[in-house]
């Protein structure tokens, strides 16, 4: 029987732990994390996304802060916006809704995000720290994927890991994340052109293509751990998963897998950066 890799039981169990210490801050520190989440426009996945995140905070104690700005907002005013959350005191974490309107340079608006406030783990600053082991907060996708494949125990040191997809927040730091647990690590993306070959020699495979099933079951090899990041109305993610669950070793359901450890680790790396602040780590 394939490992079911439980994202929800998981992120449902951190909370617990996430909610003591959050107690232990309240009554200790008279403080309380507070994570700033700024959303800019009217998209309505973004709106649910950062209302998720602001619920996620209320489960566990936390306060949100939540900006709101015009689809009008240029670049120079999202930075300035961020600059001021970064000298708010109050403020333990940022979390810039992805992706922004397309007139705003999204990688500086994220590049001005201050690398001890990053929880989203979003810099090109902390891509590189996280890169060369250094401390730094892990892009939230990819690093709630270490976290479950670290509870199941997934061996990861010489196994061949293929990632589909090498977005700046997910596949690239996926693919450092696995490579730093000595995985030998594949990258492929919309030019690779011998997918199904590559992709069958994956012992650890995620997908995080963003079309639904787009990786077939067929091209996947039996015992492979299979991580789906995708996640699409239909109920579905990017990979074709009825068809390998019961060859995989392990898998990750959609949803339930990989979804729920996105926004756990935002939360956990919130209260982290609260922790730090306080002189608690
Ligand atoms: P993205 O920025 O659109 O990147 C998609 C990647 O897939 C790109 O690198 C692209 O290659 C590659 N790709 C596209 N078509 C391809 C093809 N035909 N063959 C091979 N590679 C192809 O998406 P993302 O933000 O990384 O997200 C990926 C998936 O993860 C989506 O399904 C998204 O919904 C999901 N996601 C889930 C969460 C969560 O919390 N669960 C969070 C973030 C994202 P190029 O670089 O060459 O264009």
């Amino acid at each position: 029987m394939a490992i079911v890799l439980d994202g929800k039981k998981l992120s449902l169990e951190s909370e617990k732990d996430f909610s003591k210490r959050v107690e232990k801050i309240k009554a200790r520190n008279f403080s309380t994390p507070i994570l700033a989440t700024i959303l800019v426009g009217s998209d309505p996945a973004s709106a649910t996304y950062v209302k998720m995140k602001g619920n996620a905070c209320k489960r566990v104690g936390m306060d949100s802060l939540k900006i709101e700005l015009d689809e009008a907002t240029t670049t120079s005013e999202l930075i300035k916006k961020i600059e001021e959350l970064n000298a708010n005191k109050d403020v333990h974490g940022i979390l810039l809704q992805h992706p922004v309107p397309v007139h705003i340079d999204e990688r500086s608006c994220f590049d001005a995000i201050d690398i001890n406030k990053d929880v989203d783990g979003v810099t090109s600053l902390g891509f590189g720290r996280m890169s060369m082991q250094e401390r730094a907060y892990g892009s939230c996708t990819p690093y709630g994927i270490m976290r479950l494949l670290k509870e199941y125990k997934i061996p990861l040191e010489g196994k061949s890991a293929v990632i589909v997809g090498r977005s700046p927040i997910l596949g690239k730091p996926m693919a450092m994340m696995l490579l730093n647990e000595n995985a030998t690590v594949t990258i492929c993306h919309s030019r690779t052109t011998n997918l199904p070959e590559i992709v069958s020699t994956a012992d650890i495979l995620v997908g995080a293509v963003g079309i639904p099933k787009f990786i077939k079951s067929d091209w996947i090899k039996d015992n492979a751990v299979v991580v789906d990041a995708g996640y699409h109305p239909e109920k579905c993610g990017d990979i074709d998963l009825e068809g390998i669950i019961s060859r995989s070793y392990a898998y990750t359901p959609v949803p339930g897998g990989v979804g729920p450890m996105t926004i756990n680790t935002l939360i956990m790396q919130t209260l982290e950066s609260c922790e730090a602040q306080l002189g608690l780590d």
